[in-house]
Parts: structure tokens; sequence; C-alpha cells
């Protein structure tokens, strides 16, 4: 699960990393309170669970609470890649005079975590690191050991950051540890005019594998935020969200995988992958087709089901009993193919639903949804 950049701010405030003065507010009245409150010119943040707020827009500084009322009022409601903004982080302004990136990154092919680091902070890390891979440097931690002092100083010149960052990188490791994070980023992390080292924006990844003696992050706040991912996990459902247009759905991760691709070598960009499992039930079948359907980003969906042990009958008649509960409002292009398929087929056509189309390849129904999604 990703923690919002107010929840990452409130991990480093309590492992004694310093970070601006700041409150979260889901109102414009609310922000122009928290901006009272924090000296009146103020930096106004979306609360989205993505990169890139600055570009997009959803990072603006306020000079006054009037102002940060109404940027606010801009930026809740916002899209950001596709992440409706809900709540605004209203922050006291930091004079930056350097800004760095540091990160922790669990690597699963070495078994190690990696330290990610450049003196050239503030922009997307993608982007150094294509532009100009030198300044980006990568040294791995032996997990049991940890980010010591010496470790900490050894990242930091490797990377060209002041040694005054030592003490925060130490830190840094500490709130990966203590919360069971697999990323931990600051980006930027900055040096102040008074030589102070802050972490200005957090981004950290908790292992789901830990939520059992990790409670406090909640999900039921993000269904109730609307996050895709976390109420497809609230259902049970194998979810992750990507940033194209066709929605996926499909048995056996393999099977949606290669339908991924497929999709791709079309033109069409996934939505998102999702593997309703071998066996598929009707209330599966309804519960993923609710939380593709509700990405405002899906344009068409595409249904790849290769029956198994459950038989395309079955499926056919899980996808007829969710267009009962489910109100279709995008075109739906499936494929059933293996055990069954031609009875599954046929339960399809005679429930006729106008936005339901069969093909019976998977390259051919890749191209139908890619098609529709483009159409529209
Ligand atoms: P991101 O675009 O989603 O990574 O959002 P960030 O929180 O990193 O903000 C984007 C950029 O806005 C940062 O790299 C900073 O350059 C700038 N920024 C954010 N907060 C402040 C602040 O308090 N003071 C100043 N001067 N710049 C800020
Ligand atoms: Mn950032």
């Amino acid at each position: 699960m990703d923690l919002f950049e107010h929840q990452a701010r409130q991990l480093f405030e309590e492992n004694g990393i310093l970070v601006p003065r700041a409150e979260t507010a889901d109102t414009a009245e609310e922000a122009r309170f928290a901006a009272e409150r924090l000296g009146g010119r103020v930096v106004v943040k979306a609360q989205v669970k993505t990169g890139g707020r600055g570009k997009a827009g959803g990072v603006k500084l306020a000079a006054d609470p009037a102002a940060a009322h109404i940027t606010a009022r801009q930026i809740l409601g916002m899209d950001i890649k596709g992440h409706t903004v809900r709540t605004v982080m209203i922050a006291e302004p930091v004079g930056i005079e350097a800004e760095f990136y540091v990160s922790y990154v669990l690597d699963r092919a070495a078994g190690r975590f990696l330290a990610i680091a450049s003196a050239e902070g503030g922009m997307e890390i993608e982007e150094v690191a294509a532009s100009r891979p030198e300044a980006v440097a990568r040294l791995t931690i032996d997990p049991k050991v940890g980010v010591t002092a010496a470790k900490a100083a050894e990242i930091a010149a490797a990377a060209g950051l002041p040694a005054a960052t030592a003490d925060t990188l130490v830190k840094l490791w500490r709130v990966l540890v203590r919360e069971d994070a697999l990323l931990v980023e600051v980006n930027p992390l900055v040096r102040t005019a008074q030589g102070e080292i802050l972490a200005l924006d957090g981004k950290i990844t908790l292992d789901d594998n830990a939520r059992f003696r990790q409670a406090r992050w909640g999900s039921e706040q993000e269904v109730r935020d609307g996050d895709l991912e976390a109420t497809a996990a609230a259902k049970g459902l194998n979810y992750v969200k990507l940033d194209g247009e066709v929605g996926i759905i499909g048995n056996g991760a393999g099977l949606v995988m290669s339908t991924l691709d497929v999709v791709a070598g079309c033109g069409a960009r996934p939505a998102n992958f999702l593997d309703i499992g071998g066996g598929a039930s009707a209330e599966v079948m309804a519960d993923g087709l609710s939380v593709v359907l509700s990405d405002p980003s899906v344009r068409s969906v595409l249904v790849n089901v290769f029956g198994g042990i459950t038989a395309c009958d079955a499926v056919a008649d899980g996808i007829v009993q969710a267009l009962e509960s489910v109100r279709l409002t995008k075109p739906l292009v499936v494929r059933l193919d293996g055990n069954n398929a031609a009875r599954g087929r046929a339960v399809l056509d005679a429930r006729a639903h106008p936005l339901v189309q069969q093909a019976t390849t998977m390259d051919g129904a890749a191209r139908r949804a890619a098609d529709l999604a483009h159409a529209r």
C-alpha cells in the first residue's frame, strides 16, 4: 500500500526527520484556517498517490489565507493521472537552497535493498537517470546491517550530497524498518538557507504482507476516498491500477499478463491488471467489473478467460449475473476459450446486451477493445 505524502510526512516527523509544519484540509475553508495557523504564506499540495503533482498544477504557493482558500478550491477535485484530489496538505513554505533525491527500495532480484541518491533532486529521478546516469548513485544495502552512520556517509559521498544529510539518511532507514516499507523516497530532500536538511516530499510503500502487524494505516479511508486498489483489495481482488484506457479482466496471472502485452501490441494501454482467479464466480466477476468500470480512465473493457477447471459457461453466467448488479457504461469485449467455450458464448449471445460483444481469439479481442477505446 502506498501512503499519502501527509502520512509519510508524519512518519518522518515521528522518526526525528525535519519536515515543514503542515496540516491537511478536505475543504477550502479548512485550508484557509490551516493557512492562518501556519502563518499565512503556505504551499497547497494535492494529496494523491502519484508523482508529478507539481507539474500537474497540484502544488501551489499561496501568499495568504485568502489565496490558500482559492488555491485549495482549485486543487480539490482536480484529477491528477486518474487520481481525484480529495485532500490537500497545507504546508509552511521552505526556502530551498538545494534539492536532493534519496530513496531506499527493495531490490527483489538481489535480495538486498538499494539506496538511490542524487544531488539533482526535485525533478523526476527517471529523467535524471536517463539523461545523466552518472548523477545517480546506487549502493546496495545489506538488510541485516542496514544504513549505519558509516553507510550513510558513503551514500552521501557517492551521490555528492552534503555530509549533513547523513543523519537523515540513517533515520530514513529506520522508517523503512519500523514501518515494514518496500520503498521510502524523498524528492526533494532539501537544504534550507539556514543549512537545515528537510524532507519536503515523501513517498512510502508499505509491504502488504506486514499488514497484520501494521494495522495503523487502515484501508477504509482509502476505500472511502475511492482508491481503486484499496477498494479492490477490500473485495479480495488481485488488482493493480495502470495508466491506460483498456480495462482488463482475466483468469490466471499469466493470462492476464499476456493480455496486457497483447493490448499494448495493439497500440492501446491497459488500464489495470485484474486476475479474477481460477474459480471465478458471478460475484467475483461483478466485483471485478464494478472496480474496472469505476476507473474514469477506462474506455473499454476486455474480459479474457480461458476456461479450465472453471468452465466458460460458468464464467458467462457470472458475466450475465454481473450485468444485473453492475450498470455497464462502457463497451465490453469478451473472449471465452477452453472448457465449454461454445456454451459460454451461447449464454452471452442469448443475453444480447448492446454493449457486450464477443471475439473468439485473444488477438481479435484485444484489437476490438483497443479500437473501441480509441473510438470513444
Ligand atoms: P511532486 O511534484 O508530486 O513530486 O511534489 P513535490 O512535493 O515534490 O513538489 C514539487 C516541487 O515543488 C518541489 O520539487 C519543490 O521544488 C517545490 N516545492 C514544494 N514545496 C515547496 C516549498 O515549501 N517551498 C518551495 N520553495 N518550493 C516547494
Ligand atoms: Mn516530489
